[in-house]
């Protein structure tokens, strides 16, 4: 595990301390996680008095606005900041144009095995499942006080990053964190059901799309999505609906991919692995990171050519 020193845990709490306007902010297309951190984290420093702002490029995903105050959270900063944080995040081309505008950050905190130390200081574990989890462990060590609403959006955050608690890399402390969580009056089967269980009827024809044209061979289990598939099905989103998750629960398959035509013109690559297979290396020689279970790249060029190149690359896992 990487942990900073405690020479930076104490910089991390005199830094937050003494900031007035600090700015939060995390990953271009943001999951539970991404949404949950920033939202989290940029709540509990209001309730401090902070003058923050919470930015995510690429805004709230629709399945995740039932959060409590996520409309606050905008798509670009504005002014000067004397604290600039970066959670749930490798790597500074994946915050998007959120710190277009803005010096290098002060603070990264992320749980990536992947993560670059972009961050003048870098809090980065990245056995722990979820950067919600660091969070909630942290946020009362720094000063910061965990409210029912800021414990409803970590919670989101474990529960996402965790696929509902059944990732390999959940530990007893993750299920004493989700419970102490509860225990500040948060719904955990609401949450539950909202981030992972719920999906639009768009969603699912987006999905029967993919499900067409699925192949498998060596152990691996891919298919595609087309942006003609996505205006067929009307799915409003660029990503995969999470079809990958399904593909990754068919038996024998110990990797899934997805590949996902982009609007404009690249192809996001999306990876799944069953525990003992390292996806981020892969994910890596594209350019790509992310966790060895879990990662993902975007790629340019035609579908059928980064189909072939990444299953062939994919293919060193399995033989
Ligand atoms: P997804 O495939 O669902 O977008 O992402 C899976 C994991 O890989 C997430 O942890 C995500 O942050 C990471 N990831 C996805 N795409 C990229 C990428 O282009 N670069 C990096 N460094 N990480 C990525
Ligand atoms: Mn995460």
């Amino acid at each position: 595990m990487t942990t900073t020193l405690n020479r930076d845990f104490k910089e991390i709490r005199s830094r937050i301390q003494s900031a007035h306007r600090i700015l939060i902010t995390s990953h271009v297309r943001p999951d539970g996680d991404a949404v949950g951190s920033t939202l989290a984290f940029g709540l509990a420093l209001q309730e401090a008095g902070k003058d923050v702002q919470m930015v995510l490029a690429d805004g709230v995903p629709r399945a995740l606005r039932h959060l409590k105050n996520s409309e606050k959270i905008q798509k670009k900063p504005s002014g000067v900041f004397d604290l600039i944080v970066v959670v749930d995040c490798s790597g500074l081309d994946r915050v998007g144009t959120a710190l277009d505008e803005y010096p290098k950050p002060d603070l990264n905190i992320d749980h990536h095995i992947t993560n670059l130390n972009f961050a003048h200081i870098n809090l980065v574990e990245s056995t722990t499942p979820s950067t919600a989890e660091m969070l909630a462990r942290y946020l009362p060590q720094w000063g910061l006080e965990i409210s029912q609403i800021v414990a409803e959006a970590l919670l989101t955050g474990i529960i996402t990053d965790t696929l509902g608690f059944r990732t390999s890399n959940v530990q007893p402390q993750t299920l004493r964190t989700a419970a102490a969580l509860m225990e500040l009056d948060v719904d955990m089967p609401k949450l539950y059901t909202k981030a992972l269980h719920e999906r639009s009827f768009e969603a699912v024809r987006y999905w029967g799309a993919g499900l067409n044209h699925i192949e498998m061979e060596n152990q691996i289990i891919w298919t595609t999505l087309s942006n003609a598939d996505r205006e067929a099905s009307n799915y409003p989103g660029k990503d995969d609906a999470d079809l990958v998750s399904l593909l990754a629960s068919v038996d024998g398959a110990v990797v899934a991919v997805i590949f996902i035509e982009q609007p404009n013109g690249m192809i996001k690559v999306s990876w799944r692995a069953r525990p003992g297979y390292d996806t981020s290396k892969i994910a890596a020689q594209f350019d790509g990171g992310g966790h060895k279970a879990a990662s993902g790249a975007t790629i340019e060029g035609a579908l059928d050519d980064v189909k072939k190149q990444v299953i062939t690359a994919t293919q060193m896992l399995t033989q």
